[in-house]
């Protein structure tokens, strides 16, 4: 039986874990680094059909783990995608309040954008015209994003894959039936060959708290599915927005709310979603792919046990959020953008996204924030929502810092 030894054996091929060989490269650590994917290709989950917004920082508390690497991951990220020649669309992005009672969150999204070190101004409605001529603001005012940026995740996904392959990371895809071994500090492939390490990182993304609690970490986490479906401006419709167009989102829900985004193509394409509406299994893109009818029926428990408890605003979120996957519904929650817009102007698109969106059963709350759990010989890197993906250089920084695996010895 063949054996095979690394430093750091990394579990998912996702934009979380190829960052985490990545920094492990560049701070030069150590070039002894597997990663392992049950896929035969990467970028199959969240990190190939994410809608490639390269965020700001503007949502996120001061001091949470979001804030503390959004702003720094997104200017990194960006550097990295213009090095490399991957394509760009630096269209900035504008908030505008669909209701007048939302306009004071402006205020407290500008606030936050500032702590967090991003750059935020106001529009006045005349500025808000010369940008988007069809949007609308309920109260005169919008909050302008020059530093947001669009990129396509799956040219990122697939560059960095190569660059690492070119610098010595050992790739083993495919593996879907893996063993660990946490006590031996070691891993059994499907053909049955071994794989030793020192130090593993679980950043296994929609299965990561699966892989925790084989580890004995983290069982009070779950993972709660949520799917987001997109539709698009087909390219005859006469509205084509050249910046992001965001609602003032709700900031007790996880969620940013039906957006238009336009691509990083030459002739940009421009979206509208994702909803959040939820799946029926973690990997459940499409018809009965993947269904897990016995998760659907516990989480669709759960989830009337939080409407009916509004724990966490929860019924606010069902009542704004949780029907937008139906197209009349959508339509009315885009208009609340563009008024002007039309049922003809829309097609669906074939983009569709599942959010590894924890629920934590002692707290009964579904979780905002990244978490990132020691455990024996390894790291578990859990609820990588967005912005994980504009973040991914700076978070992978903070997870091995917290690791402690940098001060280990290396041999
Ligand atoms: C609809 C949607 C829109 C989003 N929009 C944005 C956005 O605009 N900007 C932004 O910053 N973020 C966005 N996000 C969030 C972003 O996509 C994620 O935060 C990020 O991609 C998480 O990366 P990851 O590496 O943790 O997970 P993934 O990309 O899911 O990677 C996990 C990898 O682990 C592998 N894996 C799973 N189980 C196993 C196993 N048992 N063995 C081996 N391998 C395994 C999978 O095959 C996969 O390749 C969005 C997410 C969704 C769903």
């Amino acid at each position: 039986m063949s054996r095979q030894s690394c430093d750091v054996l990394i579990i998912g091929g996702g934009m979380v874990g190829l960052s985490i060989a990545h920094q492990l490269l560049e701070q030069d650590v150590t070039r002894s680094i597997f990663v392992i994917d049950k896929e035969p290709k990467l970028g199959l989950h969240s990190s190939g059909r994410n809608s490639g917004v390269l965020h700001a920082g503007l949502y996120y508390k001061p001091g949470s783990t979001k804030a503390k690497v959004c702003v720094s991951g997104a200017k990194r990220l960006r550097d990295w995608v213009s090095k490399q020649g991957l394509p760009i669309n630096p269209c900035g992005k504008v908030i505008v309040p669909q209701r007048p009672d939302l306009d004071v969150q402006l205020d407290l999204l500008a606030e936050r954008g500032k702590a967090n070190g991003a750059e935020v101004e106001f529009l006045d409605s005349q500025q808000l015209y010369e940008l988007i001529p069809e949007a609308k603001s309920s109260s005169d005012r919008a909050l302008w994003s020059p530093n947001t940026a669009v990129v396509k995740p799956g040219t990122i996904i697939s560059q960095l894959q190569f660059e690492l392959s070119k610098r010595g990371v050992q790739f083993f895809l495919g593996n879907k039936g893996w063993k660990v071994q946490p006590e031996q500090e070691q891993l059994q492939l499907n053909d049955g060959s071994l794989l030793t390490y020192g130090h593993l990182f679980n950043c296994a993304g929609l299965q990561a708290d699966r892989i925790a609690h084989q580890f004995g970490i983290g069982q009070e986490y779950k993972l709660l599915p949520f799917k987001g479906i997109y539709w698009q401006l087909k390219q005859s419709c006469p509205i084509q927005p050249r910046a992001n167009l965001y609602p003032v989102p709700d900031l007790s829900v996880p969620f940013l709310g039906v957006h238009f985004t336009p691509s990083a193509e030459p002739n940009p394409l421009v979206s509208i979603g994702p909803t959040a509406t939820p799946a029926w299994g973690r990997e459940n893109y499409s018809g009965l792919q993947a269904l897990e009818p016995g998760m659907a029926i516990a989480n669709l428990s759960l989830l009337t046990h939080q409407y009916l408890s509004n724990r966490g605003s929860f019924r606010r979120y069902v009542h704004q959020q949780a029907f937008l996957g139906l197209p009349p519904l959508l339509l009315r929650a885009a208009q609340q953008l563009i008024p002007s817009l039309q049922s003809n102007h829309l097609e669906p698109s074939q983009k569709v996204g599942i959010r590894s969106q924890l629920f934590n059963h002692k707290t009964q709350h579904l979780e905002d924030d990244f978490i990132c759990l020691p455990g024996p010989s390894s790291t578990h890197v859990l609820n990588a929502i967005s912005p994980a993906f504009t973040a991914s250089f700076a978070l992978a920084d903070l997870i091995l810092e917290r690791s402690g695996f940098l001060e280990s010895d290396i041999s």
